[in-house]
């Protein structure tokens, strides 16, 4: 798994709309979230309001019952239609 990966919180500015990504990628050592996301209703590209590790600070383990502020299994794969990382073929579900 990459180091660079997050889990986001994300808002559209738009319609309001919340979602989550455990897709979302910082630029290496640093803060910077570098790909945001679409709203599936808006078309517009959101980046994360909150970003945490994909890990859990209190298990270490992913998809963990301590993360019940999560919904998405960070296992699952994820909109690629709407993520920019995708659309710039760096596809995050990629397995190889
Ligand atoms: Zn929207
Ligand atoms: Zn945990
Ligand atoms: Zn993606």
């Amino acid at each position: 798994m990459s180091d660079n990966r997050r889990y986001g919180y994300l808002r559209c500015s738009s319609c309001k709309e919340k979602w989550e990504s455990s897709h979302v990628y910082v630029k290496e050592g640093t803060k910077k979230v570098e790909f945001g996301q679409e709203c599936k209703k808006c078309n517009i590209v959101c980046f994360p309001y909150h970003v945490e590790p994909i890990q859990c600070s209190l298990c270490g383990q992913t998809g963990c019952d301590c993360q019940k502020e999560r919904h998405i299994d960070p296992a699952k794969a994820h909109r690629a239609d709407l993520c920019m990382r995708c659309r710039a073929g760096l596809f995050c579900d990629k397995r190889n």
